[in-house]
């Protein structure tokens, strides 16, 4: 079996740890940043110096390709992104390219022969942490194969006009024309010239490090829903209203919140995730009895009838009265399993059996670029290890053999994908 090389990753990783670093073990790189583009300008260097062309899309999407034996035949693409959220540590995200590049410099290296031109990736503001939406260009390149509901939130047009959460008036658009590597519409990523797409990330969870495995095989990104929850009440003064008489919608939605917990966990799913992350209060005024609460809920599970269960214990809240307030549910926004391609999902697998990699299969709890890209082309994904299971934050971490494991594996798969 081929494997990729340690020392050569190691420099990768350090290297791209310095764009952007923070001061205390890890980075803040906004997408389109000038640490962003230090990091795309040490990719194009590294990239060239293999001989890759690099291409870039109008989204400044960037495509590294080494050519095929064969004329006319479709590439397979390996990428992620190199954008960070504020304080983010140094892998997610970006070790999706530098291993993408280590599969490259490898069969440049050992001089691999390889039918399908075979492309390394940079996905622009994946994060969303300064311009939102995450996952932003994927989801403008991907649109036409989106289901409608999710294509309507990523029309180019009000991505391109979507604000700086830190200054609230410049642009991604604008940022996008003064990047120097927005390139052209037709050098997309696109299922006429490409085969199959592989992204490698960051587990972001405990599973593997617990059950101490080396390589999940990711098999689908977990489907989900997102609705809200209100409790209207009556505002009054704090220090001359009785308890008895107050309609409270924060204590109202107190114990919905405590319900729904006790319900959803009757079901006795222990994979079963949900979080109220976002809570409003009005008017929020420490005098003040809240007269508004409205709170999110997010429920992530691969089964449909699991996740409908979990829907039904939410609804029950439409209409019900607690503590003289009046519950009401809305939908923000749903999504259905995500299944990977099973063949190419086979390969990650073979290749991790072969290289003696301890393995499983997983789930991705966490969208990612690839979620969007499987709507266009068959596409997978690789998880290595996260030590704690940390993501988006400083102490990330994954060592260099896993996250070199993580390149070989990957550079197997695509070996077998071009033997198809
Ligand atoms: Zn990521």
């Amino acid at each position: 079996m081929i494997t990729c090389d340690t020392k050569r990753m190691e420099d990768k990783i350090v290297t791209f740890s310095k764009f952007g670093d923070a001061g205390h073990g890890g980075i803040t790189r906004y997408s389109l940043s000038p640490e962003a583009h230090q990091a795309r300008d040490e990719y194009v260097k590294r990239m060239k110096a293999i001989g890759a062309n690099i291409e870039t899309d109008d989204m400044a999407n960037m495509y590294a390709t080494l050519e095929g034996s064969e004329k006319g035949l479709k590439r397979i693409v390996m990428g992620s992104h190199v954008d960070s959220v504020k304080n983010g540590g140094n892998y997610d995200g970006v070790l999706g390219v530098l291993t993408a590049m280590e599969v490259l410099e490898t069969i440049e290296a050992e001089k691999i022969p390889h039918r399908h031109p075979i492309t390394a990736m940079i996905w622009t503001n994946e994060e969303g942490s300064l311009y939102p939406p995450a996952m932003m260009s994927s989801g403008v390149i991907c649109n036409q194969y989106l289901p409608p509901e999710i294509a309507k939130k990523f029309i180019k047009e009000n991505m391109l006009a979507s604000k700086s959460v830190l200054d609230k008036t410049s642009t991604f658009g604008e940022a996008l024309d003064k990047s120097l590597y927005k390139g052209d519409q037709k050098n997309r990523l696109n299922p006429d010239d490409y085969m199959a797409m592989f992204e490698l990330h960051i587990e972001q969870g405990p599973i593997l490090e617990d059950a101490k495995k080396e390589i999940g095989v990711v098999t689908c990104v977990l489907g989900m829903f997102n609705y809200r929850i209100r409790f209207y009440g009556q505002s009054d003064h704090a220090g001359t209203t009785p308890m008895h008489k107050r309609q409270d919608a924060l204590f109202a939605a107190a114990k919905a919140l405590c319900y729904l917990h006790e319900e959803i966990d009757k079901l006795g799913r222990p994979e079963l995730v949900y979080t109220t992350g976002e809570i409003l209060c009005h008017p929020n005024v420490h005098t003040v009895i809240p007269d508004l609460v409205d709170f999110s809920i997010d429920v992530r599970h691969e089964d449909p009838a699991v996740r409908a269960k979990v829907l039904s214990i939410v609804k029950s809240l439409d209409g019900k009265t607690i503590e003289r307030c009046k519950g009401e549910v809305e939908m923000a926004w749903t999504r259905d399993t995500v299944y990977f391609d099973k063949e190419l999902v086979g390969f990650v697998q073979e290749s991790a059996d072969e290289l003696g990699l301890s393995n499983q299969t997983i789930n991705s709890g966490a969208g990612h670029d690839a979620q969007f890209a499987s709507y266009m082309l068959p596409t997978t994904m690789i998880f290595v290890p996260s030590k704690d299971g940390h993501s988006h934050c400083e102490p990330e971490f994954t060592t260099v053999e896993q996250c070199t494991a993580g390149a070989s594996v990957m550079l197997n798969a695509v070996l077998k994908t071009d033997k198809k």
